[in-house]
């Protein structure tokens, strides 16, 4: 009962906030094939070798690169229409595999991902493709759809549970589920299209920032061969391992052969 409404959830939720599904942006195909044949490279070389550095070298790599990427971002955000091209990095010293940016505009980095990365240009890859979340918006549209979800929730239940007969405090409590549930669905809605969209422009803020692009793309080899080992909620709403390196080499070459060095919007 329910899942049911949590699906339904999920589904109203899509239809109503603007812009979900749909990305700014023209993401290169991939198609099952190409998928399928980088899954075989992936599992033809499962090594997943760690490189532990100190804390202190992480902080001082971050702010370096935070600083080398943000004077370079501009010209992508004022394409995105980017409300605010301001970044916060933090780093957080714990064994977590993740890296995700919050409502406020903040992006965490924990050592347990940059652990597995070997380069720098590895971390600037993760770190461009967290702050792409923000110049495309998706935090904002992910905000809206977790506040509409709670909102919907919350009605569902709170009318669900009148309609069963409960006096009005039971249906006020049901309400406060469905809007615990409703939040929680919402919470979920970086879409894969979104997260393509973040590899894409993440491939343009590194060209632009002058970082190798084939170096940066070892993180996707890392993160694909990492899926097993990832917490849930990264699982939940990144694309599979092998068909984000086929994107990104497919974005890379995009951006090879781009002049103005700036991701084609979508048309409408
Ligand atoms: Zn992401």
């Amino acid at each position: 009962m329910r899942a049911s409404h949590v699906v339904g959830l999920a589904v109203a939720s899509c239809l109503i906030v603007q812009g979900c599904g749909g990305t700014a942006f023209v993401l290169p195909p991939v198609s099952d094939r190409e998928a399928l044949l980088a899954a075989e490279e992936v599992d033809a070389n499962p090594s997943l070798p760690q490189f532990p550095r100190s804390s202190a070298y992480y902080r001082e790599t971050i702010n370096r690169l935070d600083r080398h990427l943000t004077e370079r971002v501009a010209a992508i955000c004022a394409r995105a229409e980017t409300a605010e091209c301001r970044f916060a990095f933090h780093y957080v010293d714990n064994d977590e595999v993740n890296a995700f940016t919050d409502e406020n505009g903040d992006i965490y980095l924990h050592r347990g991902l940059l652990d597995h990365l070997e380069s720098d240009e590895e971390i600037a890859a993760v770190m461009a493709h967290e702050m792409s979340h923000q110049i495309a918006g998706h935090v904002d549209e992910s905000t809206r759809s977790v506040l509409l979800g709670a909102l919907i929730g919350g009605l569902l239940m709170g009318v669900g549970a009148a309609a069963a007969g409960a006096d009005q405090d039971g249906a006020d409590a049901m309400a406060g589920v469905g809007m615990d549930y409703g939040g929680r669905v919402g919470l979920l809605t970086f879409s894969k299209e979104q997260e393509r969209e973040a590899d894409l422009l993440a491939a343009y803020v590194l060209a632009r920032a002058g970082i190798d692009l084939q170096r940066a793309g070892r993180t996707f080899e890392v993160l694909a061969k990492l899926d097993g080992y990832a917490l849930s909620s990264w699982r939940n709403t990144h694309p599979a391992g092998a068909e984000r390196i086929v994107a990104w080499r497919k974005a890379v070459a995009e951006v090879d052969a781009s002049t103005d060095k700036l991701p084609t919007m979508a048309i409408d």
